[in-house]
């Protein structure tokens, strides 16, 4: 039988882990505070970062979205982003994507330091993580709530074979990276992959990150190796339903997989998850940069 690989039973053993954190941290007066900024009103963006809040309070941190106006000018912009930097009871500041057009080119990473860079995205983050070095460094949330989900379950890296289908930078490249260093063998996918199917079939471990609704189906898949699919996507039906970028229901009939993620309620609540852990690593780092 396939393993609903499930969120809600990690999250709920890991906030109260977060929880007891954020109590020893309020004993030296420490609230871990993070800023989100959300610009603009996509309805996507509004409910991730209403997660984030919510989270982040059930751990008695501190969180605020600031909403700013979808036309709102790129120095206007970048001077909010400025005066959170400098403000030292700010722990965490992220970015909610997609920015409009005309921020695009804004390099957030050049404005935030990696010290605040709780979603693991600034080159610095990223260059330590390639390098295998987690201990001062932030892991990107996606990657890193991949990696808790497997743990909680009981299934180890080590030795297998890992494809990943979507080289992002956000999901695809870093979870590369964090795989190989668990000792993974990792093949990253994209849409220029030849024969897609000849290597998902080879797979222990199936992760999608496309944005392609449904888009891995049976034939992806042999009858002789049954992966562990991790379905990362979220995208929205006409009907206004979520679904992955599995096709869930025709890998669950035909039996085809040894565990599956759903789509809600599997990869997204451990992105979270992880953000609430970052900004409390921030939290942790900035008492000893205060006492240094
Ligand atoms: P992205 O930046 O748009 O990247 C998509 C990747 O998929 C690209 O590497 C692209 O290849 C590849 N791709 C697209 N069509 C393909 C195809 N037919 N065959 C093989 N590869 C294909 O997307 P993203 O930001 O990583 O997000 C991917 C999905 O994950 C979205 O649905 C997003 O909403 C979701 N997501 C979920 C979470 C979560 O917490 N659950 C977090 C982040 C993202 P090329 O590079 O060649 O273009």
């Amino acid at each position: 039988m396939t393993v609903l690989l499930k969120a809600a039973p990690i999250v709920e053993k890991h906030t109260k882990i977060l929880k007891q954190k954020t109590t020893s941290l309020s004993l030296k007066n420490v609230v871990p505070c993070l800023k989100i900024v959300l610009v603009g009103n996509d309805p996507a963006s509004k409910i991730y970062t209403r997660n984030k809040k919510r989270l982040s309070e059930k751990i008695n941190a501190s969180c605020e979205i600031i909403v700013l106006n979808e036309d709102i000018s790129e120095s206007d912009f970048v001077n909010k982003l400025r005066k959170l930097v400098e403000n030292v009871k700010v722990h965490g500041i992220l970015v909610q994507l997609p920015l409009p057009k005309h921020l695009k080119n804004v390099d957030i990473h050049k404005i935030i330091p990696p010290e605040k860079d709780v979603d693991g995205f600034h080159s610095q983050n990223l260059g330590r993580l390639m390098e295998g070095h987690f201990e001062d460094s932030f892991v990107p949330c996606t990657p890193k709530g991949i990696m808790t989900l497997l743990d909680f379950y009981g299934y180890n890296v080590m030795g297998e074979h890992v494809v990943i289908i979507g080289r992002s930078l956000i999901v695809g490249k870093p979870l590369a990276a964090l795989m190989t260093h668990h000792h993974a063998t990792v093949t990253l996918c994209h849409s220029r992959t030849q024969n897609l199917e000849y290597l998902t079939k080879e797979a222990d471990i199936i992760v999608t990150a496309i944005g392609r609704p449904k888009f891995l189906t049976r034939k992806h898949l042999s009858l002789t190796k049954i992966p562990i699919i991790i379905d990362v996507g979220i995208n929205s039906l006409p009907n206004k339903k979520l679904c992955g970028d599995v096709d869930f229901e025709d890998i669950i009939d035909w039996g085809m997989a040894t565990a599956i993620t759903p789509v809600p309620g599997g990869v997204g609540p451990l992105t979270i998850l992880s953000l609430a852990e970052n900004l409390l690593i921030a939290a942790e780092r900035s008492i000893y940069e205060m006492e240094s």
